[in-house]
């Protein structure tokens, strides 16, 4: 199997369609049909519900198209670039990290002037035409445009990530959890990347769908409250030394040997992998991998991706990266407001400052009208701002320079009850259509019968877009009835079905099995006699009758994993 038997069957049963094929289509950009919108809503459903329901987060909506100071503070104007080269004479581009995979162990770590030299010494040519390669350029993967029509316009980027609607609303959301830390929040959304050469399917997108979380911490209390839940959960870890061995740890003791940074991010590591599994990861097909020294963000202080092996290889689909305060300082410095956490004290510390104390008797003369105001002004000022004699105070929304002469510098003993720090971030950020096609390259599976070949999604109940198949044996009246009773039975209980009565049963086993349908159901003569139907198990194919009173508890209890099948046949 490889990826483009994943993505044939996926494009004839309606999950992943080539955006604008009728146009020819566009690298990068696909859409998902009825199956894989379903899908990846169920997906979706299960991530939201986990942070929101499990760990108590909220989740925003922002926009989705920003001004340039938001990417400027972000720094993706500045540093979210790839390395374009491309060929001189028929003008393919290329990354050209991806043009040096075989010459080099990590070429993306290499300097612009290096991977020039590369690609002459090992002689790098077009693989569309043998034509010469250029030199090195950073090419910006932000998409521009602009805000407002003509001269009033403004530059504007579709958001590269959805994470920055989460930090520049960051005083917003901390008055919504009533200012205590830590609290986390998610989005679920689309990000824009103008990818130089997406080549991989849905690996790498032009547009493609994020689901971002943000947990706002105190930098002094890295820990989580439910570690202790998940701390004997066994993780496959790549720490990024000593020489990259894999090793199988439980979350404790990769804690405890200090191989993951702090309590935080080895419990979204646990939380992570409990996720991937749940939506249909395959468990032996996914590894940790602690980012390289030199791969790491300047900022990060550690950062691990959950990686999934696919035809493709080892394939990054979650980041886990603990982010320090550099987003909300970097706000901070570009919006010249405040975002600050409060650490309160256990007792109030009587601390010694110097103030500024106004010559109340000289301002009035001197300011009029304005002296309460420049009285309060000097009041609120910090002395450390004092220069060449004087300060700038705002005064009725102006700067006011006033000489030294008009105030004293004393100081005072002031009880305060905490101290104000810039929250720390840890951010699980997650590529749902990655995650979307390792499920189904994962639950792809061929089988054989004396039939010939044929194929089934062995997807996990909750991620599969039709959970049931109703089948009456025949068309017939007196089948057909029951059979639609029960298909709208569970459609009311919302338990997605698909109601088939054309061709053989196993025809329709087939057709279900291919889109994934755990289970499918059989009305047939006996059901008419005793009210029980035969419940049918994609992956075992084993059938049992089961009652008609206590069928929908039944299938809904298979879809949680609440019970399994091999135990309703016992
Ligand atoms: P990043 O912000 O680069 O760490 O990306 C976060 C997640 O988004 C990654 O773990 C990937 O799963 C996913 N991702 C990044 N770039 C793309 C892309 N071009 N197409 C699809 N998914 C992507």
């Amino acid at each position: 199997m490889n990826s483009a038997d994943v993505l044939s069957l996926c494009k004839r049963r309606g999950f992943i369609w080539p955006a604008y094929e009728i146009y020819g289509g566009i690298a990068g950009l696909y859409d998902y049909g009825p199956m894989g919108a379903a899908m990846k809503n169920n997906i979706v459903h299960v991530w939201r519900k986990a942070y929101t329901l499990g760990e108590g987060f909220v989740e925003i909506d922002a926009d989705t198209i920003g001004p340039e100071i938001v990417f400027k503070a972000s720094g993706h104007l500045d540093k979210f670039s790839d390395a374009l080269v491309s060929c001189v004479k028929c003008k393919t581009p290329y990354r050209a990290d991806h043009l040096l995979k075989e010459h080099h162990p990590n070429p993306a770590s290499l300097s612009h002037g290096d991977m020039d030299d590369l690609i002459q010494k090992v002689g790098v040519v077009c693989m569309e035409c043998g034509g010469e390669i250029s030199k090195v350029e950073d090419f910006n993967l932000m998409f521009k445009t602009m805000i407002g029509p003509g001269a009033i316009g403004r530059t504007g980027y579709l958001r590269p990530e959805t994470a920055q609607g989460m930090f520049y609303n960051f005083n917003s959301l901390h008055r919504h959890m009533r200012e205590k830390l830590p609290f986390g929040v998610i989005q679920i959304g689309r990000g824009y990347r103008n990818e130089i050469s997406p080549r991989q399917g849905v690996i790498r997108l032009r547009e493609f769908n994020m689901m971002e979380a943000e947990l706002f911490i105190d930098p002094k209390d890295k820990t989580w409250p439910r570690f202790d839940a998940i701390k004997q959960d066994q993780i496959r870890l790549v720490p990024n030394e000593p020489g990259d061995t894999e090793l199988s740890v439980t979350l404790e003791e990769a804690l405890k040997k200090g191989i993951i940074a702090n309590e935080v991010l080895a419990y979204f590591v646990g939380f992570t992998q409990r996720f991937l599994v749940t939506v249909g990861v395959d468990p032996e097909r996914l590894r940790f991998r602690q980012h390289l020294k030199t791969e790491m963000a300047h900022y990060a202080a550690d950062c691990w991706d959950a990686e999934a092996l696919l035809s493709f290889g080892w394939t990054e689909i979650v980041g886990i990266a603990d982010r320090g305060c550099w987003d909300l300082s970097r706000h901070i410095e570009f919006s010249n407001v405040e975002m600050n956490g409060f650490r309160r004290y256990d007792e109030p510390v009587e601390v010694e400052k110097e103030v500024l104390k106004p010559k109340y008797g000289m301002l009035g003369p001197q300011f009029k009208a304005k002296s309460s105001a420049v009285g309060k002004a000097l009041e609120a000022a910090d002395p450390k701002l004092i220069e060449d004699g004087g300060i700038t105070v705002q005064v009725d929304g102006a700067p006011m320079i006033i000489e030294a002469k008009y105030f004293d510098v004393a100081r005072v003993k002031e009880k305060v009850s905490g101290e104000k720090f810039v929250p720390h971030v840890i951010e699980p950020s997650h590529g749902l259509d990655r995650i979307m096609y390792t499920c189904l390259e994962h639950a792809y599976t061929e089988k054989e019968d004396k039939e010939g070949k044929y194929l089934v999604m062995r997807l996990a109940p909750l991620s599969a877009p039709i959970k049931l198949g109703i089948f009456p044996l025949m068309g017939k009246d007196e089948l057909a009835k029951p059979a639609m009773e029960l298909d709208a039975e569970f459609r009311a209980n919302e338990v997605a079905t698909s109601y088939d009565d054309s061709g053989s049963i196993g025809r329709r086993y087939a057709r279900m099995d291919e889109v994934g349908t755990p289970y499918c159901v059989t009305v047939d003569y006996q059901t008419l006699e005793d009210d029980t139907v035969t419940i049918r198990d994609r992956d075992s194919t084993a059938q049992v009758r089961v009652k008609r009173s206590i069928l929908l508890k039944t299938v809904v209890d298979l879809l949680n994993g609440k019970r399994s099948f091999a135990d309703l046949k016992g």
